[in-house]
């Protein structure tokens, strides 16, 4: 597909992308908008100008602060929107080119904000590597993975009302921690926080309680996929975790990407995931290619340092059990989604030392320093690191990308 808009060789937001997002610009209030290379198209203004013409969208929906209405209105419109657009961008006779001026807003000129009403999150532990390290570190080697971990995709439930937008910053959380295991618990703030790579994604049709969602639906219920910091706090983890899994740790903010790439824009980049043995439960099996291959790195960017430095590369394709897997189990129990909801992957690590998705991992439970750009080092962040996430796909020389969450760290107050 060829586009008469100028959209950059590397850009995420190639014609074959069409993420979308919540954006405001200038006094404009908060709107639906579809990304292309550097712009970002206004729906709403897209809408009353007649580019929807004909296919069922109701008045206002693009006009929201969120998008689940939008997302509420199911694939066959998402898919129809998507070929519009798609159409549009090639045509140079079309509505969006000739209203370019008024419909293309530089990426640069608006703010971004909180894509959907995230009703409910839930957050998976599905790499196998990931449990593994942990496991190891504080249970030793014979003990790392429980004997639950092959049979069900583990998760816990976390809270939605802390997760924000890229950019955001987040502050140093106070806390218990016990730091010396023959003397009282202390409090104070976190000497150790921490990132997890994770991608999560977000539920695109509501489910009735008691209802169960199988395997080979399971995708239909799944509108697209941003990247997602998973903030936490090593040292009150530890303290707090047993028996009920993280609480205080984890719940102080979780970062994501403005743009919700749909998995319509991935299908392309569909890929098998690892070998399951011992073999899945019926209700858990999958067949064909459940999973995508996209890249993912982490940075940081100390406050004064000239340049970032990339600390992990690793692939969501790693992870062992897929997102069928994961929402056929949520859901086993007669559970009930709704539009909207969010759910993580769990942090995203591959099997060298610098796939490993989080500073835990990477610095061997704060062993073994790493080195930034500046020269300072690192085994956990520190106030004022920005921390960034990026993913992208590419095949054939078509590139589907995320973009980016990236967010600061305050110091504890
Ligand atoms: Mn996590």
């Amino acid at each position: 597909m060829q586009s008469w808009l100028d959209i950059p060789q590397n850009s995420d937001f190639s014609i074959y992308n069409l993420p979308y997002g919540i954006f405001s610009y200038g006094k404009k209030k908060p709107r639906a908008g579809v990304a292309i290379g550097n712009f970002i198209i206004d729906l709403k203004r897209a809408y009353k100008k007649g580019v929807f013409e004909d296919i069922k969208i109701p008045k206002k929906v693009f006009d929201k602060p969120v998008l689940n209405d939008y997302i509420r209105l199911g694939k066959p419109v998402h898919r129809a929107v998507r070929k519009r657009l798609q159409e549009q961008l090639q045509d140079p006779t079309s509505l969006l080119f000739h209203h370019q001026q008024k419909l293309l807003v530089p990426m640069e000129e608006a703010s971004m904000h909180l894509p959907v009403e995230i009703g409910d999150y839930t957050d998976f532990y599905s790499s196998e590597e990931h449990a593994t390290n942990v496991g190891k570190m504080f249970r030793g080697e014979a003990n790392a993975l429980r004997p639950n971990w092959k049979y069900l995709p583990v998760a816990y439930h976390g809270r939605a009302s802390s997760i924000v937008i890229s950019g955001t910053p987040i502050r140093r959380p106070m806390g218990q921690s016990r730091p010396n295991d023959n003397e009282p618990p202390v409090f104070g703030p976190s000497q150790a926080v921490d990132f997890e790579l994770e991608v999560a994604f977000i539920i695109g049709r509501d489910t009735e309680l008691g209802e169960r969602v199988p395997t080979e639906h399971a995708e239909d219920y799944i509108f697209g996929l941003v990247l997602f910091n998973d903030w936490s706090a090593r040292d009150l983890q530890k303290w707090e975790y047993v028996p009920l899994g993280p609480f205080l740790s984890k719940n102080f903010g979780s970062s994501i990407s403005p743009w919700i790439v749909t998995l319509d824009a991935l299908e392309s980049f569909r890929t098998q995931g690892p070998e399951q043995n011992p073999p899945v439960l019926p209700y858990l099996q999958t067949e064909g290619a459940r999973t995508f291959d996209i890249q993912l790195e982490v940075a940081i960017m100390p406050k004064r340092a000239e340049k970032e430095t990339v600390v992990c590369r690793s692939n969501f394709k790693y992870l062992y059990w897929n997102m069928a897997q994961q929402l056929a189990h949520h859901t086993v129990n007669g559970c009930n989604i709704r539009v909207g909801d969010l759910m993580a992957s769990g942090t995203i690590s591959g099997s060298t030392p610098d796939s490993f998705g989080s500073m835990l991992e990477l610095t061997w439970n704060r062993k073994n320093p790493i080195t930034m750009s500046d020269g300072s080092t690192r085994t956990a962040i520190n106030d004022l690191d920005v921390v960034i996430m990026r993913g992208h796909c590419e095949k054939d020389g078509i590139r589907v990308g995320f973009g980016k969450v990236e967010t600061l760290l305050l110091p504890a107050e």
